[in-house]
Formats: C-alpha cells, sequence, structure tokens
C-alpha cells in the first residue's frame, strides 16, 4: 500500500481570484479517486499539529502572532494569503499531513501527501504562499522523536527552497538540495547544502541531468529518509515556472527520484509542492503524475 494522505480542510473557503487555488487539493483527490489512480482504502487523514510542535522550526514570535492574526503588515503581506481562522487551521493539519506521511514512508517505504512542500518559510516569517514550513517541522520532529538521525531534502519546486536552506544552515543533520530556476522568486537564495540553479526554459533533458546530480548527493548522504518535494510548476505551462518541461518529462522526473530511493533501500515522503494555472483541470492532472508514479512500487 502507498498511504495517501489528505484532510478535507485542505480546501478552505477562499478568495476564488486569488492566484493560489486552494480548491486544487480537493480537485486532486477527487481525481486521484475518479481515475482509481488511488482507492478510499489508500486514505490516511492527518491530526493537526500544536502550536509548540510548530515552534520546532519557527520562532514564539512568529508563531504566536500568526495564530493571535497579529503579524505586523510586512510580515502578513509577504505570506501573500488573506488571514482567517480555517486557514491557520488548515496549517496546523497541512503540517500534520506531512509528518504522518513521513512517517508512514519510514514504515512503508513510500508514502505520499497531497499537500505540503511550503519552503519558503523561514525561522521567523513566511512568505510566498507559504506560513509554517512543513519539510522542517517534519524533518525536526523526527529527529527529536529519535525516527530518524538523517534526513534529505529533495525540494523539485521550480522556486529554490530558501527558508528550508537557512532553517537548515547550521545543521548536519538534515541534507537541503533544491533543483530550481535561477531567473525566478525568491530574489535572495540562502545556500541550501546544494543548490543546482537552472537557466530558463530548460527542457526535460537537461532536467534529468540536474536531478541526477542531486541524487548522487542523497546517495552519498545515507539518509533515513527523503522529503521529496514533487512540484510541478516545473512545468511549460505552468504560470510562474519559467522551465519548459514536459508532462512525459516530469513523471520522468518522479519515477526516478522515487526508483532510487526504493532500489537503495531509503524511505522516501512525497509533497505536491507548486504548481499554478487558472486552467485547474490540466493543474490537478499534473500533480496526480507523482501518486501515478508511486503507484509502480506497490
Ligand atoms: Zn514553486
Amino acid at each position: 500500500m502507498v498511504a495517501c494522505v489528505y484532510h478535507p480542510i485542505y480546501s478552505v473557503p477562499f478568495p476564488s481570484k486569488h492566484r493560489f487555488r486552494m480548491e486544487k487539493f480537493r480537485l486532486l483527490y477527487e481525481r486521484l479517486l475518479r481515475t482509481r489512480i488511488i482507492t478510499k482504502n489508500d486514505i490516511v487523514s492527518p491530526e493537526p499539529v500544536t502550536q509548540e510542535m510548530i515552534k520546532i522550526a519557527h520562532s514564539q514570535d512568529y508563531v504566536d502572532n500568526f495564530f493571535a492574526n497579529n503579524l505586523d503588515v510586512k510580515r502578513a503581506k509577504r505570506i501573500g494569503l488573506p488571514w482567517s481562522e480555517q486557514l491557520a487551521l488548515r496549517a496546523t493539519y497541512s503540517i500534520g499531513g506531512t509528518l504522518l506521511t513521513a512517517k508512514l514512508a519510514l514504515e512503508n517505504g513510500i508514502a505520499c501527501h497531497l499537500a505540503g512542500g511550503t519552503h519558503h518559510s523561514h525561522f521567523n516569517f513566511g512568505s510566498g504562499f507559504c506560513i509554517f514550513n512543513d519539510l522542517a517541522i517534519t524533518a525536526l520532529t523526527l529527529i527529536e522523536q529519535q525516527l530518524a538521525d538523517l534526513i534529505f531534502i529533495l525540494d523539485c519546486d521550480v522556486h529554490q527552497g530558501d527558508g528550508t536552506a537557512t532553517i537548515f544552515q547550521n545543521n548536519t543533520d538534515v541534507f537541503t538540495c533544491s533543483i530550481h530556476c535561477k531567473n525566478n522568486f525568491p530574489l535572495q537564495k540562502p545556500d541550501s547544502d546544494l543548490d543546482i540553479a537552472l537557466e530558463k526554459d530548460i527542457g526535460d533533458d537537461e532536467y534529468m541531468v540536474a536531478l541526477r546530480q542531486g541524487l548522487s548527493a542523497m546517495l552519498e548522504f545515507e539518509p533515513d529518509l527523503v522529503i521529496y518535494d514533487a512540484g510541478v510548476d516545473v512545468h511549460e505551462d505552468d504560470a510562474l515556472g519559467k522551465l519548459s518541461m514536459t508532462s512525459q518529462g516530469i513523471a520522468a522526473r518522479d519515477y526516478l527520484v522515487l526508483k532510487t530511493c526504493v532500489d537503495n533501500g531509503v524511505p522516501v515522503a512525497t509533497v505536491i509542492g507548486g504548481g499554478y494555472h487558472k486552467n485547474l483541470d490540466g493543474l490537478v492532472r499534473r500533480h496526480c503524475v507523482i501518486h501515478e508514479q508511486a503507484r509502480q512500487f506497490v
């Protein structure tokens, strides 16, 4: 079984004209079931994390003020999502979802989250539609609970994982690897352990060369777990991506990541990462790819 972690709260009521399409999580869940990529038996529901648990990766000041809707205008604006009680609650479930996915991956080899990948969130502020950093909270919690010693975060979202990079700057237990488009958000790209910055409009073949480099670093690190951000904003039709990957290219990318992990006995937890388009149908189809590829390893 490849567990699929999902909660209906992932698609909270949200302004429909917003660039961040909150309904995509529900549509992804529905499409995965409709196309029989997954069955209801594969679905596992997460518990929310507590505010205390979030503070393993974020400052008390940021966490307390976010939940009280008391952030200064600058920090509130930098997140880019309109605050609501529901949105705050959603964040706790979504982080709980990535944590649960990681635990299920440690048990079963592969597990997939139908959300997650909020890599622009830093210790003291959120940014770029990312409130708290689920990747960082998950990695630090697993290490604290002694469920893993070494964790490799493979971030294939088209945007650099700046928040993850800064949170783990002085942490040798977590290796951060970001493969991203060089001419894209965020403007300032603090160093990950390995950054592979790609030129604009790179297509499938060149991307795979970069991915192989990232996977070699992973094998050398010998992690107990890989957390894989399978962002689909690398796609040629993405509204924000600036790379030119095809859907087949994304499938080949996801397959190679999973196969390398499975062949080397490394558990892998996947999160969906970024993906932006007015046409939700195409976008949701692209987010299905990682789940489809994961099914090949059942
Ligand atoms: Zn992105």
